[in-house]
């Protein structure tokens, strides 16, 4: 059988005497979308940051398409940040907030990872850019700042920006929970047609609709561990445990 395209083994995280995260093991296989639910707090960005190594884990293993992820094959090392550079390139995240850099065009923000991460000639990052931009329906913005944009289409942009590195996994942490209501449908919508290619999705939402529909599994989080996983409309409308019957019935 394939092994599955992300694997996260007996994950831990503490901050200071904090312990966030108490031992998550969980995987994602190749085209699979699954969805993390739960609380505030409950420790579902520091893990979906863990997966990428913007927060160094305390303990535990995190395994991208057969390969440790920042640790030095062969050894024990943790990988510097230029030597992650290329395994973060492989899990496209998506944030809360949008992070562009406004001096910037929207062009600029999405190839200036290509060029100087990736190190694409300059015609081909632009190229790929905006064939991106095209996926997300922002081609006639390319040549825009993004202070001049809604916080929908920056967030699309943030999408684009994540497609050009070609990565193998999307990682979404609440890409809707900042934007004015009006303006979410938009962005699930996008998350949508990347999910209908079949693209591989690990999503943190608190949208348990958009979740339903659009996961093939979730998993609930709460107090730093994982509380249940199920197919997602099963565990959605059947909840087995207690805690996730609790929190669904809150936000309903
Ligand atoms: P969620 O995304 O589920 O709301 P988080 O992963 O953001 O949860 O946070 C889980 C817990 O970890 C919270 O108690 C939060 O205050 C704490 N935490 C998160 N990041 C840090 C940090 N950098 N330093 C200290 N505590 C943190
Ligand atoms: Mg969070």
């Amino acid at each position: 059988m394939e092994s599955p395209l992300l694997q996260i083994k007996d994950l831990h995280k503490s901050y200071g005497s904090l312990e966030v995260l108490k031992g998550i093991d969980f995987s994602v296989s190749k085209g699979e979308k699954v969805a993390v639910i739960g609380p505030s707090g409950s420790g579902k960005s520091t893990c979906l940051r863990c997966v990428n190594f913007l927060e160094k884990p305390s303990r535990g293993h995190i395994i991208l398409d057969g390969e440790r992820v920042g640790v030095k094959p062969g050894s024990d090392r943790l990988m510097s940040d230029a030597e992650l550079a290329p395994q973060r390139a492989q899990m496209g995240m998506v944030f809360q907030l949008f992070y562009l850099w406004p001096h910037l065009t929207v062009l600029e923000n999405v190839s200036i990872g290509l060029r100087k991460v990736q190190g694409v000639p300059s015609n081909e990052a632009s190229e790929i850019a905006m064939d991106m931009l095209e996926k997300v329906h922002l081609g006639n913005k390319a040549n825009t700042f993004p202070g001049l944009l809604s916080g929908g289409q920056q967030q699309r942009v943030a999408i684009a920006r994540a497609l050009a590195q070609r990565p193998k996994l999307l990682l979404f942490d609440e890409p809707t929970s900042a934007l004015d209501p009006e303006l979410v449908g938009e962005v699930l919508n996008v998350i949508q047609e990347l999910a209908d290619e079949g693209r591989t999705m690990l999503l943190v939402t608190h949208e348990i609709n958009f979740a339903r529909d659009i996961a093939d599994r979730v998993i609930f989080m709460d107090g730093g561990v994982v509380v249940e996983e199920g197919p997602a409309r099963e565990l959605i409308t059947n909840p087995q445990a207690e805690r996730t019957r609790v929190f669904l019935s809150k936000i309903e």
